[in-house]
This record gives structure tokens, sequence and C-alpha cells, in this order.
């Protein structure tokens, strides 16, 4: 069994959306309260620091991140894009949340390449895979995962970062970052139509985007198989160095914002399936991010899950 570490801050519970609003803090409350229930596996919990602009500009140019940080109101919210998705909103503690969401990639990144860790989770708010180079969208500012593979690359010179997406909205801020750039694999399975309408399988990049539609009311069974036939044998034979997963819980049978029907204990298999790549190419190397899943119960659920199979 190997040990798990988990970042998380509680800057990152400070993130406010409003009465409603799907992307809440007690989304990560019962995220972090189900973990100190676990007693069958070694965690670690440690601080994310807050990201370094250096950093976050591997993805985003900084007058991006200015005109982003200069919206923030000292009261109350703002949102950042215009209908029909108004709901990306920016509130006084924003700043620190989406640094400490990115830091947490980056800390991760220095724990693996200094050879004590292989597993870690990234337990953050908000999330980041719908955040384009210069776009911020779908509840996502800074896109945690791609900053992480950019600066794995930059910082510590690895080639190959597969990336692999089980969130059931497609990452469509990851695959913008990485359209044209073959050393890093995106792979994605998500419920289409569905936001953010982008993930058709013709989208393939310089033929490093592997991307997974499925229709609504799939179940566990299907949901698996394609994920296997159409992601995890492509990320197979590209044999990355490390394995990054954008870990969204809102496939789940019980998420209010999709129609996919997976149990929580598939969030077990698919973990687990990913964990035996990183194993035969990648030194066993995995940094897991959370994106989104909505429902309090499932989250609870499945992050057990999630986290026993990143310990295999
Ligand atoms: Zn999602």
């Amino acid at each position: 069994m190997e040990k798990l570490t988990v970042y998380s801050h509680s800057d990152c519970l400070s993130k406010d959306n409003g009465l409603n609003h799907p992307e809440r803090k007690e989304r990560l409350e019962s995220i972090l309260s189900s973990i100190e229930e676990i007693d069958e596996l070694l965690i670690e919990i440690k601080e994310a620091p807050l990201a370094d602009f250096d950093d976050i500009n591997l993805v985003h140019p900084q007058y991006f991140l200015d005109d982003l940080f200069s919206m923030i109101p000292d009261l109350g919210l703002v949102g950042v894009e215009k209908e029909p998705y108004a709901d990306t909103l920016l509130c006084v503690n924003s700043k620190d949340a989406i640094l400490r969401a990115c830091g947490a990639g980056i800390a991760s990144a220095n724990d693996l390449i200094g050879g004590s860790k292989k597993r870690l989770f990234c337990a953050v708010r908000p999330p980041g895979h719908h955040a384009e180079t210069t776009r911020a969208n779908g509840f996502c500012f800074v896109n945690n995962v791609a900053v992480t593979a950019r600066y794995l690359q930059n910082r510590f010179n690895l080639k190959k970062i597969a990336i692999i997406d089980f969130d059931v909205h497609h990452g469509n801020g990851t695959q913008e970052i990485f359209y044209a750039d073959d050393s890093v694999f995106y792979g994605s399975i998500h419920e289409h139509p569905l936001f953010p309408g982008t993930g058709l399988e013709s989208e393939t990049g310089v033929g490093n985007i592997f991307n997974a539609p499925i229709s609504s009311g799939t179940n566990s069974e299907d949901f698996l198989e394609i994920f296997s036939n159409k992601i995890l044998k492509n990320v197979d034979k590209f044999k990355p160095e490390i394995i990054l997963i954008s870990a969204g819980f809102d496939a789940h049978k019980r998420d209010p914002l999709a129609n996919i029907n997976l149990e929580s204990e598939d969030y077990y298999s698919l973990t687990k399936s990913i964990v035996e790549i990183a194993k035969r190419h990648c030194n066993g190397r995995v940094i897991s991010f959370l994106e989104g899943g909505y429902d309090l119960l499932a989250l609870s659920e499945c992050i057990k899950a999630h986290l026993k199979g990143l310990s295999e």
C-alpha cells in the first residue's frame, strides 16, 4: 500500500459562490471529513502553499491574472462571464483560494520529484479544468492540472505528461491549452451533449487529444468499458512519465448537474486502472486534482473509493 499525501487549505473553504450555487464550500468540507474517517489507508495531510505567479504564467499570461484579480469585489459577488454562463463568480476571498488550489499542484510536483511521494491528491477548490489560457469559465479561473503539467516539464525537465479527466464535463480548458502540444496527452470521458459543449471525438489536437463523449444515462459497465478502450489503451501507448488526474465525481448517479450513473465504488476501479498504467510507465507517479462533483453524500463515498484506488 502506498502512502498518500493530500494537499488542502482552509482558504479553499473561503471561496463563496452565494446561495444555491453547486460549487460550494460544503463540497470540500464533506471530502475533508470523509478523509478523516479513513483509517485503513496511510494518509498525510499537508497545507497547500500559495502558487507563485511565475509558475502560473507557464500557462496563463500575467495580464489575464491581473484582469481577473482586479475584478475581485470588496463585498458580494462578481460574475466574470457573460450570460448564459453567469455562474463563474469572484468573491472577496477568491484570490488566495485560487492561488492555494494551484499551489497544491505545485507542491505535489515538488514532493513527487523530490522522490519521497508517489501518490498525491489535491483536495482544493475552485476547480480548474474549464479554465482556458485567457478565459475563466465553468467555476474555474486557473487551470490547476495544466499549470502543474507545465511546471513538471519546465522545472524538472519531464517530457511526456498524461492528463486523464473523468469529470463528467469535458475539460475544455485543458484541451485548449495543450491542443497543439504533443508532449502532453489529454484524455477525457464526459457526458455529451452537456456543458461546455466541446469534447467531440473528432477533436484530436496533434494526435494527443482523446475524447470519449458518452450519452446521458450511461451505466457503470458501459462507462468503464469506454474508458478502458478510448482512454486507457491510448495512454498506455503514449507511455507517459507521470499521470495527472482531473478527478471530478459528477458522473455519479446522484449528481445533480449530469445524468451518468456511476456507483461510488466505480471510482475505485477507475482509479486503480490508472494507477496500474502509472506503475507500468511512470514508476507509479500520480497526482490527482479535485474538479467537480456536487452531491455531498456521493462526494464523501467517492473520495474514499478514489483514495483507496490511488493507494494501490
Ligand atoms: Zn464537472
